[in-house]
């Protein structure tokens, strides 16, 4: 296959790298990434200021091309640009850190897959799940394998895949659903050389879905979370609803 390597970590991360490389022992591997990290851009793009594209030298096997914009931007830059609009599947990753929940809508991983699922490219986004301990490796490794078993047609169209590996041994592999996982916000108020006040946002994550089917459920349990998410965000309930009590 003719597989395009994104990711948000940047171009020079070892995710990437480790990646490109072991995907290029069975497929022609093009690596288009952002010159630097990316992370929580989101679904972002580029369109006030131009584009540049540089090759770069990232590893024997693989060639790669570092761009100055987000994963979206990559990713409709190596289809458009770079490789002849024939891209068999992208992969973006592997991610430093969990990609799971609302954290989906944040993250860049996840778009420079989604941007690929919106083109209607068969797309996969992998993280290693421990953002202190990430087990690059073992994450490209279980892609590898997942590819060799998988069945890509089996997407449904505009759909893309969200891998999340969980560091550590790998007990298996189940098929979930995005979690209501999401964020307590806070503040912390520091204080400039200068003087000036500025703000650095933390969070406390909370963990309460009460299903048993979701993502980061599957990964605290040791297996990889593989979770199906097209960009469509109509609420089929809620608008089933609404037409019964106003149509
Ligand atoms: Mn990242």
């Amino acid at each position: 296959m003719r597989i395009l390597v994104t990711n948000d970590d940047g171009i020079q991360s070892k995710g990437i790298i480790i990646l490109a490389e072991l995907l290029s022992e069975e497929h022609d591997v093009f690596v288009v990434a952002p010159d630097k990290e990316r992370s929580a851009t989101g679904h972002s793009i580029t369109i006030h200021v131009p584009l540049w594209i540089k090759k770069v030298f990232i590893s024997e096997r693989v060639v790669a091309y570092s761009t100055t914009g987000t994963p979206a931007d990559c990713v409709k830059l190596a289809y458009n640009v770079i490789m002849d609009k024939k891209v068999d599947l992208i992969v973006s990753g592997v991610n430093r850190g969990p990609n799971m929940g609302m954290d989906i809508l944040y993250s860049g991983t996840v778009s420079g897959a989604m941007e690929g699922a919106m083109m209607n490219i068969p797309s996969i986004a992998i993280s290693s799940a421990n953002y202190e301990s990430p087990d690059f490796e073992g994450a490209a490794r279980f892609l590898i394998d997942f590819l060799k078993e998988f069945d890509l047609s089996l997407l449904d169209p505009f759909t893309m895949l969200n891998i999340n590996v969980p560091a550590g041994e790998i007990k298996g592999w189940k098929f979930t659903r995005q979690s209501r996982r999401r964020w307590n916000d806070y503040f912390e108020e520091r204080v400039s050389p200068f003087g000036e006040k500025y703000y650095w946002m933390m969070g406390e994550v909370i963990e309460d879905d009460d299903r048993d089917d979701v993502d980061y459920k599957a990964v605290r349990e040791g297996y990889v979370s593989i979770t199906p998410i097209h960009p469509f965000l109509t609420n089929e309930q809620c608008l089933k609803k609404l037409r019964e009590v106003y149509d």
